[in-house]
């Protein structure tokens, strides 16, 4: 279910565009720099920089619509887009942590960004991952300096899901920050702001651009976490996402309802045919799964294409012939567009192999090919 409120969002219905002349799409404010009236002026824009339109390293025109929907979207006061969505990542951790500060990564994580916590730890930023059964107990993990849990619900590659309020009041019990990864639901499917996390980050790579033709990433948070990480990290390290990308992330939203609506249910379709089918193990599936039900339905309306499936096969030789038997799933990293895309885990980033994660998995991204014509090519690799 996608809330009628989130369609107006993305469309942006209800925004003022007067400054737009009228044009039905916000215009491409393809500038480095914006003049002031004064040079008082100026220097009074440079203090408030991340409010004002001084620089477009800090703050840009068509880059604050796509922000202003995005933290619409995620019930947040406050978002900056950034080049990736590592980049939005690496702003968290380094404008929110120091030397001698601890982070807990909950459930699997992105490979690379648990490769940047390991390149934090030369400047003395530590941390733990649990994942599988050890997220049940994960303040038995917490130590007296996590400074913040960073989790994924559904996590990479499983997709198994950990309970977001569960999470949230732990933390806040002890003052730790919160943040989550919510690229494979989007916002349209889990808000968990409302639920009490602070920071939710996307690659917005994936479904929000939806087109595999940007590479972009957003951070929503309060504003006073956001004003920490602005002057510390975002001006400093400046990953900022380009005007022109911005425009095309917007074009991505106005459809981002109805590519999701198709995306799950085609996912859906795709993944319970292949969990019927003999030469399949198991299928990892967020709306498939007996064991995460509860919570699926307590945190989630929804969910979108991204799912994997253990095969049954004798070698990992065999699992890649059965892949390139595949037509219309390209052999590609990354998900989220129109087109289909398949990729085996094993070998793809040795951070996602602890012990639970099946040798023969395959992840598979839906696109929008239409069902039908997904399973017929599953049939005949599968065959
Ligand atoms: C792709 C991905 C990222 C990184 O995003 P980029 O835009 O590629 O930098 C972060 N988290 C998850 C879950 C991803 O799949």
């Amino acid at each position: 279910m996608i809330d009628k409120k989130d369609v107006l969002i993305c469309l942006g219905s209800e925004e003022d565009t007067s400054e737009y002349h009228g044009a039905v799409l916000p215009p491409i404010a393809q500038a480095s720099l914006f003049r002031k009236g004064s040079a008082k002026e100026l220097l009074e824009g440079l203090k408030h920089e991340d409010e004002e339109f001084v620089y477009t390293r800090g703050t840009n025109p068509t880059v604050k619509v796509l922000e202003s929907r995005l933290a619409a979207l995620e019930r947040g006061e406050s978002c900056k887009c950034f080049a990736s969505g590592i980049a939005a990542i690496s702003a968290v951790f380094t404008g929110l942590l120091k030397s001698g500060d601890h982070i807990l990564f909950i459930n699997n994580i992105y490979g690379p960004t648990l490769q940047l916590a390991e390149m934090l730890t030369s400047f003395g930023v530590e941390h733990d991952t649990i994942h599988g059964a050890d997220c049940a107990d994960f303040e038995g993990h917490i130590r007296p300096n996590t400074k913040l849990i960073f989790f994924e619900s559904p996590g990479t590659m499983l997709f198994r899901v950990v309970s977001i309020s569960a999470i949230a009041r732990a933390a806040k019990e002890r003052g730790i920050l919160t943040c989550i990864d919510n690229s494979v639901s989007t916002p349209l499917f889990q808000k968990p702001i409302p639920m009490g996390i602070d920071l939710v980050v996307h690659s917005c790579t994936k479904y929000i651009s939806g087109h595999s033709d940007v590479v972009g990433g957003a951070l929503i948070t309060s504003e006073s976490l956001m004003k920490k990480i602005f002057f510390r990290s975002f001006l400093l390290l400046g990953g900022i996402q380009a005007p022109f990308d911005a425009w095309l992330l917007l074009r991505g939203l106005l459809t981002l309802p109805t590519r999701m609506r198709q995306h799950q249910s085609d996912g859906l379709a795709v993944a319970k045919y292949l969990a019927d089918h003999k030469r399949v193990r198991r299928v990892f599936h967020p709306l498939l799964s007996d064991a995460d039900s509860e919570l699926v339905s307590k945190q989630m309306t929804g969910y979108s294409g991204l799912f994997s499936a253990e095969l049954d096969v004798a070698d990992f030789d065999e699992l890649c012939a059965i892949v390139d038997r595949l037509r219309l799933f390209g052999k590609a990293v990354s998900w989220g567009g129109v087109e289909s895309l398949v990729i085996p885990s094993f070998g793809f980033d040795d951070d996602y192999h602890s012990d639970e994660i099946p040798k023969h998995l395959v992840r598979f991204s839906t696109g929008l090919e239409g069902a039908d014509s997904l399973i017929a090519d599953l049939e005949a690799a599968l065959d």
